[in-house]
């Protein structure tokens, strides 16, 4: 882990938030790289999503909504997280963590008597994460939702205060009519989201994991009641699919099954991934029934009923949710492809990203940045390669030092302007570069007019 959070912050992938004012817990920023590799996520996902199948539509909802969505919701009363506080260091930290560091199974769903029961047991075996002592407070309900005063004038304004969304979901359900009316959709059908979140949890200590405002991937698929079931088992089928299509190693992932499910929902789990701190949650697959639309029918006074055009039946859709975070899934694939490769001179650190991930397809260097001719030309190559790929010119240091770097971001191919490209050695290489591939290190040389369908054959597989 500290080799990853380390390579982030020298290459410019994720820096933490605030760093001159001595940084922002659980808040982070995303380098150069890092933007791009978040964006190539949010792609794979959408497409996933969206393109490839006919019946799914995108949003775009707003991160504040009226207060009542997150009453309605239950979020106000019931996301909460259990608390206890170190009395010594004054460390936080979740209950329901303490007790899984100590073996015995918890999580933040358990009812407030289950946890409190469970603490009680346990006890004496737990520890604090920060001082290793044992003297906590008693467990209390932290409630996560990030409060605001937006629109709201008053010196008071936590009294009747605004939210910011605790999760992109419920921006899709109150649009359910909106899309339904509008888009050319029936049931089964899903709407797609990716957009920032925001939580109070409770601990900040492992990087990007856990974040304070972060951002998820969700998509909800409306059905019959009952299809739901079915519904459901395709779409954990289709989201492990995307891990492997991705790269991801299996034996990397795993099931979990939600032991505790709120008391609306009919099946619950979670792909895990191996995380360098053991196997964790990446994303949720939910069948939700149909809590979501009947709350919000009944809170809002508007009927989410569906008709069906055909037989003129009546129901309250189900919802089959999967949602999955950016920033997890960042973490999962830098992990994925972090590589340490060969000893002493030949030691080298390579993201084996693959290609629609790699911020950087393909690097472009003059042989020597103080030869004019050759810069000049390597700046011609790098032009034309833009228009079709992510590039990067470089003329840092030696071509041995520039591989190195480009192999840290995970860069698939360098492409090296020599002498031989300006004037053609004894084998009449006029007009050719050298290619060097990340993975195989293998370099070919290659006539620049091909260099483009020569790098797309090989960046679209
Ligand atoms: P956890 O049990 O780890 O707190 P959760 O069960 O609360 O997660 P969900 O509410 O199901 O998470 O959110 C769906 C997805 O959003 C998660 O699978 C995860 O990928 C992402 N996510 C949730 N909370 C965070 C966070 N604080 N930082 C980064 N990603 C998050």
């Amino acid at each position: 882990m500290q080799k990853i959070v380390a390579l982030c912050k020298r290459r410019g992938f994720v820096f933490p938030s605030s760093e001159l004012y001595g940084g922002f817990a659980a808040v982070y920023d995303y380098g150069p790289y890092g933007v791009e590799l978040a964006k190539n996520i949010r792609n794979t996902w959408w497409k996933a999503m969206v393109q490839d199948n006919e019946n799914i539509v995108g949003l775009d909802s707003s991160i504040f909504m009226h207060p009542k969505i997150w009453e309605a919701s239950g979020h106000t009363s019931g996301f909460s997280d259990p608390l206890t506080e170190c009395k010594e260091c004054h460390a936080r930290s979740r209950v329901d963590h303490l007790l899984e560091s100590v073996g015995v199974a918890a999580d933040e769903k358990m009812s407030a008597e289950e946890i409190d029961d469970l603490f009680a047991k346990n006890a004496d075996k737990l520890k604090c994460p920060n001082c290793g002592k044992n003297n906590f407070t008693e467990v209390k309900k932290f409630n996560q939702l990030v409060q605001s005063n937006l629109g709201n004038f008053t010196d008071d304004w936590a009294k009747e205060p605004t939210y910011l969304r605790g999760e992109t979901a419920q921006g899709i359900y109150v649009n359910f009519k909106n899309v339904l009316d509008s888009a050319r959709v029936r049931i089964p059908f899903g709407i797609a989201q990716i957009g920032k979140a925001f939580r109070n949890e409770i601990t900040a200590r492992q990087f990007i994991f856990r974040k304070r405002e972060f951002e998820q991937m969700e998509m909800q698929y409306f059905v019959k009641p009952e299809e739901m079931m079915s519904v459901y088992d395709e779409w954990k089928e289709k989201r492990w699919q995307y891990y492997l299509d991705l790269g991801f190693k299996e034996e990397n992932l795993r099931w979990h099954k939600h032991e505790n499910l709120v008391f609306y929902a009919k099946e619950a789990y979670d792909i895990e991934y191996n995380f360098p701190f053991g196997f964790k949650e990446l994303e949720g697959v939910h069948a939700r029934g149909d809590y979501d639309l009947t709350s919000h029918s009944k809170a809002s006074g508007v009927d989410l009923s569906y008709m069906d055009p055909n037989t003129n039946e009546k129901y309250m859709p189900n919802i089959v949710e999967t949602s999955v975070g950016v920033d997890r899934t960042f973490l999962a694939v830098l992990t994925e492809s972090y590589t340490e490769e060969g000893s002493d001179e030949q030691a080298r650190v390579v993201l084996k990203l693959p290609y629609q991930l790699a911020p950087i397809k393909v690097a472009v260097f003059p042989l020597l940045r103080n030869k004019p001719a050759l810069v000049e030309k390597a700046h011609e190559v790098f032009t034309a390669l833009k228009k079709e790929f992510m590039c990067e010119f470089d003329d840092n240091g030696n071509v041995g030092k520039r591989y190195r770097r480009q192999d840290e971001i995970g860069t698939l191919f360098c492409v090296t302007i020599d002498f031989d490209t300006l004037e053609g050695g004894e084998d009449g290489a006029k007009d050719t570069v050298t290619v060097r591939n990340r993975d195989t290190m293998k370099q070919e040389r290659v006539a620049i007019g091909e260099l483009q369908a020569y790098l797309n054959d090989r960046l679209t597989k």
